[in-house]
């Protein structure tokens, strides 16, 4: 198994074969030596410095019911709201406050947002901030609707792909939702002109190595400029809440894997890494990660956006959450920069 890490860490690039078999004999001597050669890219492009992405989650209504999240259309049990335009706005305010230089505003797919207010929250970070790179995360949409937010100031998206395998999708979501059509939305964004984030959840229920296989060989190919992965966490009010989530190890030892893939991506250690071990984040940047994504809702809806159980930083106040951050990432030798954190080779 050393030897195709070898191999990786020469080549960047495997047969599916191949990454399946790293990942059926995923072991602590392999996922050490896998997160050293991670760390050496880590170090190469991005040195001790770690991004940060103020998180704004600003509404939980959604119009999609994947069976995994706890905001799906049939949960009775989610109290929905929606954030106002100005509460948005002040909210990228109080970010920029605390240096941030990038704001991701998330939510589910919430048609009561139509493209004019997409636009207008955009234009209005934008005035007020002429340096905050504006990433949205609101799920899949057409592709003159992406193009006017990205002509409005948007310069980044995150959508994750969820899984690379048609059959695994169609186990995931229900069926008026088409692997396809988000594939395809991956494509568009990247065409025109986003920095792109895509992604997956590891262990989701039913997933075999080989499903895993094939999400790193698509992130091989498609490089997108960013990749968020994080365990599977079940929700109780979901058809998945009797599943096991993903383990701590696996989702380390992916990380790792897509570091060396493509060693300049961005690569967030993320919320549900941290929510399944107390030090999840401090060691998913270990591993190769070089983002993390602090809270800046309002304290008042935290608790409302809930897609997985247990979710961690509820509670506290931005200003709590990220000094928290700034003291995990401390503890680990890095440091949180305040700066948009492009991908390195990124231009416009
Ligand atoms: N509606 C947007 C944002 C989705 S929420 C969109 O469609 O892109 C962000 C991510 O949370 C999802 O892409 C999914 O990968 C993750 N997620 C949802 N439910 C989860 C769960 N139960 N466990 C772990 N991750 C989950």
């Amino acid at each position: 198994m050393k030897s195709l890490l070898g191999k990786l860490n020469r080549e960047h690039s495997l047969e599916l074969e191949e990454y399946q078999l790293l990942i059926e004999n995923i072991n602590p001597d392999l996922m050490k030596l896998a997160a050293e050669y991670a760390v050496k890219y880590q170090k190469e492009y991005y040195g001790n410095k770690v991004f940060i992405r103020g998180l704004v989650e600003f509404t939980n209504y959604c119009k999609n019911d994947c069976f995994y999240c706890g905001i799906r259309r049939d949960n009775r049990e989610c109290e929905r709201y929606r954030l106002r335009m100005d509460d948005i706005i002040s909210c990228a305010d109080e970010g920029y406050k605390l240096g941030f230089r990038t704001v991701v505003l998330q939510g589910g797919e919430d048609l009561a947002f139509k493209d004019q207010d997409i636009c207008n929250i955009i234009k209005g970070i934008k005035a007020a901030h002429p340096d905050m790179v504006v990433t949205l995360s609101i799920g899949e949409r057409d592709h003159d609707s992406y193009q006017a937010y990205f002509d409005a100031g948007a310069d980044r998206y995150l959508l994750r792909h969820e899984t690379a395998n048609p059959e695994l999708y169609a186990r995931l979501h229900p069926g008026e939702m088409s692997f396809l059509h988000r594939m395809n939305c991956l494509q568009d964004l990247k065409n025109i002109g986003y920095q792109v984030g895509a992604g997956f959840m590891v262990q989701s229920p039913g997933q075999t190595a080989r499903d895993l296989a094939m999400d790193l060989k698509f992130i091989e190919e498609f490089k997108p400029d960013m990749c968020g992965i994080g365990p599977f966490i079940s929700h109780k009010d979901t058809p998945f809440a009797k599943e096991k989530s993903g383990t701590l190890e696996m989702t380390l030892f992916l990380l790792s894997l897509l570091r060396i893939i493509y060693p300049q991506m961005l690569i967030p250690a993320t919320t549900a890494l941290g929510t399944i071990d107390p030090r999840g984040r401090e060691k998913g940047i270990l591993a190769g990660a070089n983002v993390v994504m602090p809270n800046l809702s309002p304290t008042s809806v935290r608790k409302m956006y809930t897609l997985y159980d247990n979710k961690i930083c509820t509670g506290e106040e931005a200003a709590e959450c990220i000094n928290c951050l700034k003291g995990r990432v401390s503890s680990v030798g890095y440091e949180i920069v305040e700066d948009a954190g492009d991908r390195v080779g990124f231009y416009k």
